[in-house]
């Protein structure tokens, strides 16, 4: 077990939401341009030269920049810039931000996660049963240097065409197990209110689609985004869930914290992925204080994720060692409701994997042994009736209208249990 950490953590420092004043590069902006979504992808800072009125530039970022200027240009929002310390390489909002030399090293896969064999329409992927996931755009307003769909965003710019998204719809129509859309990119938020809301009323519009969901780094990006007009927009087409992408403290900044606050007030829940970033956020005592401020800003930390496999991303690779330790430094110590589930996305298409210390030291007959938080050893007693069937389970499941049948479930038991070692299981 890691040493426990008993933090006595600040509150994140509280930004004040203005435009800076001390950087030349904006010194003329008004407040309202900075305020103002488009203005800040406008002036998206994609050179050298612009860069370098913003922070002191290493000659490894210099060479990075030109090196992977091709494959997956850098742009950063005015506003995700001003939040980079100017003279430490080490920050991480800058790491996030601006690529480096070993970015470009060639190691790791082309579609580490296996979507383009998954897809069944133009950007519909349809990976788990009742679930499918729509890339409506390949624009940021970031480009995230660990972005595992880099092979996609930031290449020439293209949302999908009306008759591409009625070919998603037609898929989705046909395929009623599909429950819940999640819409993502690049970044859906990228796009105007009005497309995104035709793409949003016309999934609405399919009765079998119970559940919609939004994949967007807006509020860590761009928080300019989150406008009341667009919340507005948005709540008419509940229920619908916005997932954000918050990966430091330092990026839950007033402004961020504002655009959470006016999602949640429209009744919309929103959760946080966060990925787990070598040099950004894989210090467990850093990852205690990101999910502790969010739930503070009522934004439920849902996944943290092992950095995939995709080329490009090895410097950003941690061991799963990490990963455990992590989850296990957050599990006990903090409120449930701010542990997220650690996973590893597997490569080929495999799907989440959870990763978590273990807690179950043995199991007998009559008696489980387990380790709490603080590592101290409980014996916890085996109900005498071992039998768990559900004697209304099958009326149940006859009369729910909402019930959908799986595509095809298959359920593997634990090696070795004594419950299946008793009923002569094994493992399928
Ligand atoms: S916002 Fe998401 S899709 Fe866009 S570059 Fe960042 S991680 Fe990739």
């Amino acid at each position: 077990m890691t040493a426990p950490i008993r933090p006595a953590l600040p509150r994140v420092a509280a930004s004040r939401g203005r435009r800076p004043t001390n950087i030349s590069l904006w010194r003329h902006v008004t407040s309202q341009e900075w305020d103002d979504w488009r203005w800040q992808v406008r002036n998206a800072i994609h050179s050298v030269d612009e860069l370098e009125q913003v922070v002191r530039l290493t000659p490894d970022e210099r060479e990075g920049i030109r090196l992977t200027g091709r494959d997956f240009a850098m742009a950063i929002p005015p506003y995700y810039a001003a939040l980079m310390d100017p003279s430490d390489p080490s920050c991480p909002v800058r790491i996030q931000a601006i690529p480096r030399t070993c970015e470009a090293d060639g190691l790791g896969m082309h579609d580490s996660l296996g979507e383009d064999a998954q897809r069944v329409a133009p950007g519909l992927i349809h990976r788990y049963p009742d679930r499918a996931l729509l890339l409506v755009t390949n624009m940021c307003q970031l480009y995230c240097r660990h972005c595992t769909r880099k092979r996609l965003t930031g290449e020439r710019k293209h949302a999908l065409s009306s008759a591409e998204f009625e070919q998603a719809l037609t898929y989705l129509r046909a395929h009623p197990e599909v429950r819940d859309v999640l819409v993502s990119g690049g970044d859906p938020l990228t796009l105007g209110d009005g497309r995104l809301k035709q793409y949003l009323s016309e999934l609405r519009a399919i009765p079998s689609i119970e559940i919609l969901r939004i994949g967007t780094r807006a509020p860590v990006s761009l928080p300019q985004r989150v406008t009341p007009a667009l919340v507005k927009m948005l709540r008419q087409y509940h229920p619908l869930w916005i997932n954000t992408h918050f990966n430091h403290p330092k990026e839950l900044t007033a402004e961020a914290r504002r655009a959470c606050a006016m999602i949640v007030d429209a009744g919309i829940p929103l959760g946080n992925q966060t990925v787990l970033l070598r040099g950004v956020n894989s210090s467990p005592r850093i990852m205690l204080e990101l999910v502790r401020a969010l739930v503070r800003e009522r934004v439920r930390p849902h996944y943290v994720y092992q950095c995939d496999l995709e080329e490009g991303l090895a410097h950003f690779r941690t061991s799963i060692d990490t990963a455990i330790e992590i989850a296990e430094a957050l599990r006990g110590w903090t409120s449930s409701l701010a542990v997220p589930t650690v996973v590893v996305d597997a490569p080929g298409g495999g799907g989440k994997i959870p990763v978590a210390p273990s807690y179950v030291l043995s199991q007998g007959e009559d008696r489980v042994l387990l380790r709490n938080f603080e590592g101290k050893i409980i014996a916890y007693p085996q109900p005498a009736e071992r039998d768990a069937t559900c004697a209304y389970d099958a009326k149940w499941t006859a009369q729910s209208a909402s019930f959908t049948a799986p595509r095809k479930q298959q359920r593997l038991r634990v090696v070795g249990s004594p419950a299946n070692k008793r009923a002569g299981r094994s493992v399928p």
